[in-house]
């Protein structure tokens, strides 16, 4: 027998938050499984397509040049039902009677959640593929899509920069992170913003100011301030506005980058990183491996359950919060 385990079909769906690069991820679970000769379907809208029966047959030329493009061809969903044990229940038995043995779910900590349900409750061989701009995911170096989402902010920020320049403006600019500042940290470096605001450190609104006022008494006339969502001063809007307060002469203006930050063709990163994985969450189901999400860590392959995965967030390093003002000075 060529595998360790009885699958002869398995599918692959894309869930929550949908990431540049989670097409690159189906087209090598595509590939990889026909390769194997095993058959795959295509779960569209993610859970709810399970729940629906939103089942396609894939084949090589289903996955033919979508590995350029952002977005998912499966589509994506989120399924509050999912929660509710009698839904999941459903949902494994349509499994079953479309003959689909394993399943390969590209997603988030939430999506992992739902996965490693189906692999306790119902026993469904499920290997999962870390799919989110945000980068949060422990067992993984990077997540598919953060690298676009950082590159599409950079840019993004630094035409914003072109017009503070001209205008001697203040730009508070609110990127992605609810819980995370690695997209406002990392944009915040590569575009020598003067500040920026995270989740994981206190913003300290009076401090700020200071900075500001220092850089303008050494003749800065213009800067950027990075701002990640879930930062404790309430975002970027909240935050100007009390820094206004206190600086009442600093014209300062507020973009939100918003969704842009989702889409978009997928980096050289994303792309191999999203085929690599794909290729291994195949061979590590065939394998008979299961409730896993398949990562890379320092170049290798790592393999970390579903529960450490989704119980523990991947940190940023403070230093470089530290390192990101020092170079701003
Ligand atoms: P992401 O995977 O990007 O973190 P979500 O947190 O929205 O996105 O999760 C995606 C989907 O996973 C949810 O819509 C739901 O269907 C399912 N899910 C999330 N958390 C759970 C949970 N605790 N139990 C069951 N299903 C869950």
């Amino acid at each position: 027998m060529k595998h360790k385990t009885n699958i002869r079909r398995i599918g692959v769906l894309t869930s929550g938050g949908d990431a540049p690069g989670m097409n690159a991820a189906i087209r090598a679970v595509v590939r990889t499984a026909i390769y194997e000769g095993v058959e795959v379907v295509g779960v569209m809208r993610g859970f709810s397509g399970l729940l629906n029966r939103q089942f396609i047959s894939m084949q090589s030329h289903s996955v033919s040049k979508i590995i350029s493009q952002g977005g998912t061809m499966l589509k994506s969903s989120r399924c509050p039902e999912f929660r509710e044990r009698e839904i999941r229940e459903r949902a494994v038995e349509s499994l079953r009677e479309a003959c689909i043995d394993g399943l390969v779910v590209i997603g988030g900590d939430g999506s992992f959640r739902a996965a490693n349900l189906l692999c306790n409750e119902f026993g469904l061989p499920v290997v999962g593929i870390p799919g989110t701009i945000d980068n949060d995911i422990c067992g993984t170096d990077t997540t598919i899509g953060f690298d676009t989402a950082i590159n599409t902010a950079v840019s993004a920020v630094d035409k914003i920069r072109d017009t503070a320049d001209s205008h001697n403006i203040i730009f508070f600019v609110e990127v992605m992170g609810r819980d995370s500042g690695f997209i406002a940290l990392n944009t915040a470096i590569a575009t020598g913003a003067e500040a920026a605001l995270i989740p994981e450190v206190h913003t300290d609104i009076e401090k700020l100011c200071s900075y500001m006022e220092r850089d303008r008494r050494k003749n800065k006339t213009s800067g950027i301030i990075i701002v990640a969502e879930g930062e404790d001063g309430g975002g970027a809007i909240s935050v100007a506005s009390k820094v206004k307060e206190i600086l009442p002469d600093y014209e300062i203006r507020v973009t939100t980058l918003g969704h842009i930050q989702r889409g978009g063709s997928p980096s050289c990163n994303d792309r191999v990183l999203a085929s690599l994985l794909g290729y291994e969450a195949v061979n590590a189901l065939l394998k008979g491996l299961s409730g896993i999400m398949v990562g890379q860590v320092k170049n290798e392959i790592r393999f970390t359950p579903f529960e450490e995965a989704c119980a523990n967030h991947n940190l940023i390093n403070k230093k470089w919060h530290e390192i990101s003002r020092i170079l701003s000075l």
